[in-house]
């Protein structure tokens, strides 16, 4: 679905990604492993819309997304949820999801007057809510409440909703897990494996390696730019370098 052809990105003078390829199938959970500064959330800015490439190409089956803005990429049927959910706390968490259904309604060219009556016909956004308040009935509780006094675990669930509602067909997600308490990094992650196993395709950046591999089909490892080791879950899970490096003891 997904096919990063050696990508090259600078800020200025400085690369931080080289010549970056890497493909996500259909219905794949593909996770990012790396340390901090190794290109992760560049690789998914460069994907989602967010920044310029230098060289190389992206594809979302047979469209191509290199030079393309975030706006357009999500009507191609990318979901970002980035690094820091960054919802809009000021606004109800009705409104939160409602924003994340306007590229649906931009897609037919409505005026910002037309917006409200559309939304609350359209099936498809329906359905879209729907399926957020199954997957986080939280938010049907909270709905009226502004996004910013939610918890930083609701937050994070608006947050992909908020995603979820522009009916992706993948969706890339930045450290979902961030500032979590460790029951709630396990619910998130089994989440997205629920997602998965309902046909959604996920590109997945975790700090808790582990645990992401333990959901995920494949995985690339990246350092200082460039991918140097790639493998399904259970071969990256049993190498020796990746072990060492990013997983910790933890693993048996
Ligand atoms: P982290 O886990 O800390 O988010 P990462 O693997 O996601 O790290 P990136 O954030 O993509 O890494 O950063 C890759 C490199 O690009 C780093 O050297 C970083 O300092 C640099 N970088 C990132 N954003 C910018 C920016 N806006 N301007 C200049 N350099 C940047």
């Amino acid at each position: 679905m997904l096919k990063v052809e050696k990508v090259t990105v600078a800020y200025g003078r400085a690369t931080a990604l080289r010549e970056v390829s890497l493909v996500v199938n259909d219905g794949e959970i593909v996770t990012l492993i790396g340390a901090n500064g190794a290109g992760k959330t560049t690789l998914l800015n460069a994907v989602s819309g967010g920044i310029p490439l230098k060289s190389g190409a992206i594809w979302l089956d047979a469209h191509k997304l290199s030079g393309l803005p975030l706006h357009k990429t999500v009507r191609l049927g990318l979901g970002y949820v980035p690094e820091g959910r960054q919802i809009f706390g000021a606004m109800s968490v009705m409104d939160n999801l409602t924003m994340g259904s306007y590229s649906l309604c931009a897609q037919n060219r409505l005026s910002a007057l037309g917006y409200i009556g559309w939304f609350i016909r359209r099936p498809s956004v329906q359905s879209n809510l729907e399926l957020v308040f199954r997957l986080f009935p939280i938010l049907r509780e909270r709905l009226n409440q502004h996004a910013g006094s939610l918890s930083g675990g609701e937050q994070q669930m608006l947050a992909i909703g908020r995603a979820l509602m522009s009916s992706p067909r993948m969706l890339l997600l930045d450290e979902p897990s961030l500032g979590l308490a460790p029951t709630l990094v396990r619910e998130i992650l089994k989440l997205l494996a629920r997602l998965r196993d309902e046909g959604l395709t996920i590109l997945l950046i975790e700090q808790d390696a582990t645990a992401a591999l333990k959901i995920a089909d494949r995985g690339y490892v990246m350092e200082r730019g460039r991918i140097t080791i790639e493998g399904t879950a259970r071969e990256l899970l049993g190498d020796d370098r990746v072990r060492q490096a990013y997983l910790g003891k933890a693993v048996a």
